[in-house]
């Protein structure tokens, strides 16, 4: 399982109001930068749920 970005709210790095801060904050570099979105590895996320809480956006959530 992982996290799931709704691309519909968060239109890319260059586009949030953080500048991508759920790639930055994610300790264990389990969002990558591509092509200007963030993505998420799913198999390195657990799910810690520290992107979720920081994205301006409110565009990452839980399944
Ligand atoms: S913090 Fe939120 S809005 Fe910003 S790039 Fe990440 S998912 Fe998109
Ligand atoms: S839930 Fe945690 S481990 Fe998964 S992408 Fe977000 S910050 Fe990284």
């Amino acid at each position: 399982m992982a996290i799931i970005i709704d691309t519909s709210i968060c239109q890319g790095v260059d586009a949030c109001p953080e500048h991508g801060l759920c790639i930055e904050i994610c300790a264990l570099n389990a969002l990558d930068n591509v092509d200007g979105r963030p993505v998420v590895n799913e198999d390195a996320c657990p799910e810690c749920g520290l992107c979720i809480m920081n994205c301006p956006k409110e565009a990452i959530s839980k399944p």
